[in-house]
Order: structure tokens, then sequence, then C-alpha cells
């Protein structure tokens, strides 16, 4: 399997523009390069940057409806730059933010298909991996529901991606204790901070007590990759200094553009 990290920053980063450079676009991943997690208002300048071909993205998944995680022109902009005569670009997102934010006009009805889904829902992208949502602790507004998905991916391995959310609901956590996770992207919002945004995000010492709580359960193994993306820019410390700082307690500090493939 393989992760292409296009934005791994939470809401407050500066648009960079065509280069990224040392600064982060808003979290955003692209699966086995068929599949597009989050796609937010900077996702087409990453797409360039990174020479990702569009031509092999089939499926667009929104974790929730926040503006930092969906931008509908930036998708119908996707849908269009595709080559004529594919199938349909895929678009899962939660039932209520289909309903508000993701209008199709006339001109794009053929390019993209709206596949709405809930909590406790499971959809089939490409080549046969499996997205199952389970809620999270992350307002949006009262008719949109933010979702975490476990992955079952067409090669045996099994994914968590959590963006963004505080602390797990039962039914989550639960659900990941029975799990073997290969790889986690979990969100470091808050970095070492005890903010006021826990409400409603996460910080490393709650990533700390995830990994070992999940450690005693066997859903997460020495062999388990651990990302951490969705920093904020003004609660986390220079990427250089904390990715070696939470690299000692097994942790990977995400950054743009950072390409990853299993073995
Ligand atoms: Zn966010
Ligand atoms: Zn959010």
């Amino acid at each position: 399997m393989q992760i292409l990290f296009l934005g791994t920053g939470a809401a407050d980063w500066p648009n960079p523009g065509p280069k990224v450079g040392k600064g982060r676009r808003f979290s955003s991943l692209l699966l086995n390069q068929t599949i597009l997690v989050d796609c937010g208002p900077m996702a087409l300048d990453a797409i360039r940057e990174f020479d990702v071909n569009v031509n092999l993205i089939t499926d667009i998944v929104i974790g929730h409806g926040h503006g930092d995680h969906i931008n509908m022109p930036v998708i119908l902009e996707i849908a269009k730059l595709r080559q004529e005569g594919l199938p349909p670009l895929r678009l899962h997102v939660n039932k209520g933010t289909a309903a508000i934010r993701c209008k199709v006009p006339e001109d794009c009805a053929k390019l993209i298909e709206v596949m709405p889904f809930m909590p406790g829902d499971t959809f089939t992208c490409s080549e046969n991996t499996v997205f199952k949502a389970y809620p999270a602790s992350h307002p949006v507004s009262k008719d949109e529901l933010t979702t975490h998905f476990i992955i079952s991916l067409p090669e045996g391995k099994t994914m968590y991606y959590g963006l963004d959310g505080s602390w797990f609901p039962p039914t989550t956590w639960h659900a990941m204790q029975k799990a073997k996770f290969d790889v986690i992207v979990w969100e470091l919002t808050c970095g070492n901070l005890d903010d006021w945004r826990l409400g409603e995000h996460s910080n490393f010492s709650m990533l700390k007590i995830w990994k070992n709580a999940f450690t005693n359960d066997g859903a997460i193994s020495p062999n388990t990759k651990i990302f951490c993306s969705h920093m904020a820019r003004t609660l986390c410390p220079p990427h250089d200094l904390y990715a070696r700082e939470i690299a000692n307690f097994g942790f990977t500090l995400a950054y743009d553009g950072l390409l990853w493939e299993s073995k």
C-alpha cells in the first residue's frame, strides 16, 4: 500500500500557493494513488506540486464538512481535469454535508456521483478498498456528522484514519480494539498543549494513552506505522524538533509530500 500526504496542517495554516515550502496545506492524503481522503481548498495545488495523476483517482472520501476538509469547487475541478470517458468520480460524504455543501452543477452531472453515508455505514472504493465509518467527537453542525474510518485494503492490510476528533466515542473505541492496524493516521492538532480545543481535537498525551491502550488490546503491534497529521501552526513546535521528539515514542510526524509505502 502507498500513502502520499498532500497536506498535514490544521485550519490555521495560510495558503502557501503553488509551493508549500516549510508550511503545511490543509490535511489530505492519497491512498494507493486512487482514493483521495479529504479535499480542502489547497488540495489542487498539492496535486500539482506532487505530480498526482488525477486520472487514477476514482474516489474522494470526506471525513467531515469543515472547510479545511471539503471544498466543492476544488472537487469539481478535479472531476473536470480527469480525462474524458472515465467512470464518474465518486464522492463519499456524510449525508448532511452532502445535502448542504455538495451541489453538483448541471455541466458536471456526468463527471461526479455523490454517495452519501452515515456513521456505521460501509462503502467500497476502488480496488475493493472498504471504508467503515465510525462516529468521532468533533461537532460540525446540527445535521452534519464527523466520521473516522477503519479501512480494509485489498492486500489484507488495515488502516485507521482519524481526523479530526477528541476522545473516541465508545462504539469507535470498541471497534478499534478488535482491529489489527498496519497503519494509523491520527490527528495531533494541539501538540503538547492542554488547550481548550481538546473538546474536539487531540494532543500528544492522548495519543500516547491511545497507543498504550490499543497495544494492550493487540490492535497496535510493534509493526504498526503511526502517523500524526493535522498539526495546528499555532499549537505545535517546529517540524524538525517535534518530529524527533515524538519519534522517541514510535510516532511519525507527517509532512506535506511525504510518500510512504508498506514493505
Ligand atoms: Zn480540520
Ligand atoms: Zn474539523
